[in-house]
């Protein structure tokens, strides 16, 4: 880009590279804590790239997928426009490896972006909407699952004003594709400018296309998350036109897939939604991601702290589970493989064919 760039303190002239930090909040010893960012000014004019890892804290894998890309796959000579990398966007939650923030217990992606003296998380959102989000021409959203997972994913959430670009960005990452649209129980979604004004549903309203990419074992660094992740963000960087090259076509290679029409394949793969569960105690996960299950089938177990079994869960309609989230969203260091009355058992989705 031929304007020089500053996110936070990191300002990078043309075909230069800078770190620095984006700022966040002191803790009760006065001590800050601010978030890391990386700024690539290409030496050509294009559009801008929001790299976005770590919202969650313990959701590792996207952080070396921004590293890698940012230091060693991308360079200012190559790019047409600017890279922003966000390698760990919630530092207090990834400090003490939580899903949300440990002060306040709350969500970077739920909270308003709106109260720069809000609260711990408010603030956090805040600065980083105002210095990086809304200056985004397209946001990857790095995400994990936790074991046990094998499906690389990625969620569209469509609005009007990004469904065309959120479909190419789709396309071009090229891992298995689930459409959320007005399924979500509670939280910010579904996304839209009536909604409370997080990164995404603000991004959203302005037209600010967000892939949600998931990647798996995100409590652990593994090259395959890491070739996944950087394979299709190049894809889409070349399909945005930050990358020079035409993007590729079809699906990444070696992953298990649910295909449609985004991925290698037709129809629409549609967010069902939380399976949820009525005893507490032990969970089994009794089935497998990304693997077509008939309605009725026992996707886990509950076993009480006598070492009973008291609770067959079973899928609801005919499709497929995408991620067991039991263990991951406790806010607690050590989430564990147990769960209480009401938990998040795993997530499903369908599959409609032909398209709707
Ligand atoms: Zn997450």
């Amino acid at each position: 880009m031929t304007d020089t760039i500053q996110v936070g303190d990191a300002t990078a002239a043309p075909g230069e590279l800078a770190t620095g930090h984006i700022p966040g909040v002191e803790l009760t010893t006065g001590d800050r804590i601010d978030i890391p960012v990386i700024v690539l000014n290409g030496v050509e004019d294009g559009p801008t790239a929001l790299l976005f890892s770590t919202q969650h804290g313990k959701e590792l894998q996207g952080t070396q997928v921004v590293h890698r890309l940012m230091h060693d796959e991308l360079s200012p000579e190559l790019v047409a426009g600017a890279v922003v990398g966000i390698p760990v966007a919630n530092p207090l939650a990834f400090m003490h490896a939580t899903y949300r923030t440990w002060i306040d217990n709350r969500d970077l992606g739920y909270v308003s972006v709106e109260n720069p003296h809000g609260n711990t998380t408010e603030r956090m959102a805040n600065a980083i909407w105002s210095e990086a989000w809304s200056d985004a021409d397209i946001v990857l959203n790095f995400h994990c699952n936790d074991h046990p997972d094998s499906l690389y994913f990625q969620i569209i959430e469509p609005t009007a004003e990004t469904e065309a670009d959120l479909e190419r960005a789709a396309k071009a990452f090229g891992v298995t594709t689930i459409r959320k649209d007005n399924l979500v129980e509670s939280g910010p979604s579904p996304i839209g400018a009536d909604r409370i004004p997080t990164l995404s549903n603000k991004g959203a309203a302005k037209g600010i296309p967000e892939l949600m990419i998931e990647f798996i074992d995100g409590r652990y660094l593994d090259s395959k998350s890491l070739d996944v992740g950087v394979t299709g963000t190049m894809n889409v960087l070349r399909e945005f036109d930050v990358l020079p090259g035409a993007a590729k076509e079809g699906p990444q290679e070696d992953i298990s897939l649910v295909p449609c029409r985004y991925t290698g394949g037709s129809g629409v793969n549609r967010a069902y939604g939380m399976l949820r569960n009525e005893h507490g105690g032990l969970l089994y996960p009794r089935a497998e991601t990304g693997t077509f299950i008939e309605a009725g089938e026992v996707v886990a177990d509950v076993v009480n702290l006598h070492g009973e079994r008291i609770e067959r869960v079973e899928m609801p309609e005919d499709g497929y589970l995408w991620a067991y989230a039991g263990a991951q969203q406790f806010a607690t260091s050590g989430g564990m493989q147990t769960i209480e009355s009401g938990g998040k058992v795993v997530y499903a989705f369908t599959h409609e064919e032909p398209d709707k």
